[in-house]
């Protein structure tokens, strides 16, 4: 199943979507009295499997707008540092890296992670606002996301699936100036609006996430093209890594890094600029679609 999150006639609410039926479903429909959010969805983590396939024309996807499929997570959003072989070996080339020692190795001996500020998530066609005052290199990563469905600590590498609720696309927008000159990374990553996610969430049984194809396109150009079998830290090894002292929980989010072929990869660097267009697209999860504007010829996010 995939769900969304989506606004009808005024009104947001959680369903089901069939891109190729070109329909969205409330949740109500198959879960009667059922009033709550995308992450009381994911709380209900086994009720989930009992949804059966809609019988319906639904409403019509035309007709609804779609929100990031939580838009407000009350969770964590964490996140995978130079994950990719070859995306090391181009960030610590680019002169950007402080993570790295004075003898950088090409991959990190553990995982590397950091966490984005949940104010800063957006949907598929939102604006990602660039402030020319605060940052002028803004780059994107195209990202696997992971949600959380059951709660655990010290979870083990052969049980970390069965703590896996679904899949998402995540485009992990960073502010290289601020992320290299304020050491840490969570100012560059957490700008309002730096954290596009979706279409949609596909349930944990549809997708294969170590074989998904990911590519990102900036305007028509493309230039991310990986499979997740690349990841260096696999995504048990990821759960298990974050849950051997903080407890994961329903709703948490963990976007597991970023191929080669970000902007600071090329030479001079290809930073983003107002206008233009990111497209995500990850095998079975949809496309993520969002253009930069400048927040001098907008109203930025309340
Ligand atoms: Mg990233």
């Amino acid at each position: 199943m995939k769900f969304v999150t989506f606004l009808h006639n005024g009104r947001q609410r959680v369903g089901i979507i069939d891109p190729e039926r070109g329909a969205v479903w409330p949740i109500a429909d198959f879960i009667p009295d059922f009033t709550g959010n995308l992450l009381d969805l994911v709380r209900g983590f086994e009720e989930v499997n009992n949804i059966l396939a809609p019988a319906d024309d639904g409403i019509p996807i035309n007709d609804v707008s779609l929100c990031a499929p939580i838009p407000c997570p009350e969770r964590n959003i964490l996140c995978v540092g130079k994950n990719y072989l070859e995306h090391s070996k181009e960030f610590q080339a680019s002169g950007f890296d402080q993570s790295s020692g004075p003898a950088p190795s090409d991959a990190p001996e553990a995982p590397i992670i950091f966490t984005k500020a949940p104010s800063s998530v957006i949907a598929t066609g939102d604006s990602i606002y660039w402030n020319p005052q605060v940052t002028q290199q803004v780059d994107y990563e195209a990202e696997l996301g992971i949600i959380i469905g059951k709660e655990g600590r010290g979870i083990s590498n052969s049980d970390a699936y069965s703590h896996v609720w679904g899949y998402l696309i995540i485009n992990d927008v960073t502010a290289r100036d601020l992320q290299k000159n304020h050491k840490q990374w969570f100012l560059g990553k957490s700008q309002d609006s730096f954290c596009p996610m979706g279409p949609w969430v596909a349930s944990a049984d549809e997708v294969d996430p170590e074989n998904l194809e990911l590519r990102c396109w900036i305007n028509d150009e493309l230039r991310q093209s990986a499979n997740t079998r690349d990841l260096i830290f696999d995504i048990p090894t990821l759960i298990e890594t974050i849950s051997a002292g903080i407890t994961l929980q329903p709703g948490d989010i963990i976007s597991t890094g970023t191929p080669s072929g970000v902007g600071i990869g090329f030479n001079p660097p290809k930073f983003l600029k107002p206008g233009d267009k990111i497209r995500i697209t990850i095998e079975g999860l949809g496309e993520l679609s969002n253009q930069i504007r400048s927040n001098a010829d907008t109203v930025a996010p309340s």
